[in-house]
């Protein structure tokens, strides 16, 4: 075990608090009398991931945060799972599991998230419309309760309920220990892609209704730059696993050894960098990659470069400066096109720099009391913090969300209030009594919690 005082912040780099950084492993983080021992300052222990969301729920300011430094990965071929330490990234996992013919059943935008982190924020891919969260694909989990004690949790049976307030529960039930889940089998490591321009919104809708059933993988860029009967364009972008024959016959040279994977990263931001993303890179940017893009393309692509992209450019959150950045993702109903377009709308004109704007279509959740996903449409926007106007805009964007039955990531989120999210998650109340039964003293706390009145 090691600790230090340090400084943390989520990946957008906002609202920094010191906490003690305990790094540890899970069977001293088990041994009798540890919990008591960490919470030596009274102010409650988190668990922390990769610290990839970005916001405040692995931050415990004048707490303890925990880290667990190591874990195995046991794949059961025949059953087509594998049990895997909670602390162990999908960037390790994915390593191990490629070349033996499998792929994780969800996720997301970047592999640098622990199998904990997939868990309490109830992640979801591309692949949402058909195979639902990640919460959705675990079998099994160890659960390191407040007072020590560990538990087995499954979705059905006994103790279902705190399985369920565990899956999307940031971490606020326990500390997840280690966790089995199904795998999806693949014959290579590379996707069949179709993309498409899309010149505007109501286009792109019925795009994305049309074509999901097709396509098990799904999302769109979106310009939230252009106005006008531009309004909405984006480049859709809907993909499935190549098997074999389809790369033989689409990129034969790739075939020669076609699950062998190394992904790499092109480049690391220093850690100072001047903010570069600002509304005029930001707008001939958008006006490029919508231009650069063909009509129409079909090709192969290495899972790195369908699921990844970004994670090819090292620490690329330092490009937003030293304010950092908001990502603000809701999820309207299937029905609230409307809503949809208002809420568009009102982004582009309020013309701020928003770079990674991402559309993508939900199927219907999974059974996690704060599970963010549910039937509908999530948009996701990328700020740069401190931009003029930003509180508003997200106040009157919070509103509309919420008059049309939507809701926001918990994992995205910096900057919520509690009416907010009480609104947005009506199951909240069934989730914070079924907290309190297994944590009556509060031992789990973070940042978030205390901000959104969790506890
Ligand atoms: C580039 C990028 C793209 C992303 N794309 C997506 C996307 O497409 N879909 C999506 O759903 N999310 C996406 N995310 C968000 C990310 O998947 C989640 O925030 C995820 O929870 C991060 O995992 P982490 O291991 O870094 O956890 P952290 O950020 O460190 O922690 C997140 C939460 O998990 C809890 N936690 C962590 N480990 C444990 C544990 N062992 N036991 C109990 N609780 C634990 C923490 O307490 C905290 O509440 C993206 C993030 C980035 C940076």
């Amino acid at each position: 075990m090691n600790s230090e005082q340090l400084a943390l912040t989520g990946w957008g780099r906002t609202t920094p608090s010191v906490a003690s950084l305990v790094n540890i492993s899970a069977d001293e983080l088990t041994q009798p009398g540890v919990l008591d021992r960490l919470d030596h300052a009274g102010r409650g222990i988190i668990a922390r991931g990769m610290g990839r969301s970005y916001g405040d729920p692995a931050q415990n300011g004048g707490g303890t945060v925990v880290r667990i430094s190591d874990g195995e990965i046991a794949v059961n071929s025949a059953q087509g799972s594998v049990r895997v330490g909670a602390g162990i990234s999908l960037d390790t996992l994915l390593r191990e599991i490629i070349p033996l013919g499998w792929f994780v059943p969800v996720t997301p935008g970047t592999r640098f998230v622990t199998v904990g982190g997939a868990i309490a924020a109830d992640i979801h891919g591309k692949n949402h419309h058909v195979d639902g969260s990640f919460g959705s694909h675990v079998q099994q989990l160890t659960l390191l309760l407040a007072d020590g004690t560990q538990q087995t949790l499954s979705p059905v049976g006994k103790h279902a309920d705190l399985f369920w307030a565990t899956v999307g529960g940031m971490g606020l039930t326990g500390i997840i220990l280690d966790a089995t889940f199904s795998l999806i089998p693949i014959e290579t490591r590379h996707c069949v892609v179709t993309n498409e321009r899309v010149p505007d919104f109501d286009t792109l809708i019925d795009k994305m209704i049309a074509s999901d059933h097709l396509y098990r993988y799904s999302v769109a860029w979106i310009d939230l730059c252009a106005t006008g009967s531009s309004l909405g364009r984006a480049l859709l972008s809907s993909a499935n696993h190549a098997t074999l024959d389809e790369l033989r016959s689409m990129n034969p040279k790739q075939t020669m050894d076609p699950l062998a994977y190394s992904p790499p990263t092109l480049a690391d931001i220093p850690s100072i960098v001047p903010n570069v993303i600002n509304k005029l890179t930001i707008k001939a940017f958008n006006e490029l990659w919508y231009r650069k893009t063909p009509k129409l393309q079909h090709h192969t692509e290495t899972l790195t470069a369908f699921f990844h992209p970004l994670d090819m450019v090292g620490w690329w959150n330092r490009l937003y400066g030293r304010n950092g950045f908001i990502q603000y993702q809701f999820v309207v109903p299937d029905n609230a096109i409307d809503g949809l377009r208002a809420i568009v709308e009102k982004v582009a004109a309020h013309g701020h720099a928003s770079f990674v704007n991402v559309l993508k279509r939900f199927g219907p959740g999974s059974g996690g009391y704060l599970s963010f996903p549910t039937s509908g449409w999530t948009l996701t926007i990328d700020v740069p913090s401190g931009v003029d106007g930003l509180d508003a805009l997200f106040t009157e964007l919070d509103e509309m969300i919420l008059a049309v039955g939507g809701r926001h990531y918990l994992a995205k989120d910096a900057q919520l209030t509690p009416g907010v999210v009480n609104a947005g998650y009506p199951r909240l109340d069934e989730w914070k009594a079924i907290r309190r039964t297994v944590d009556p003293r509060r031992r789990w706390a973070s940042d978030m919690a205390r901000r959104l009145d969790l506890l």
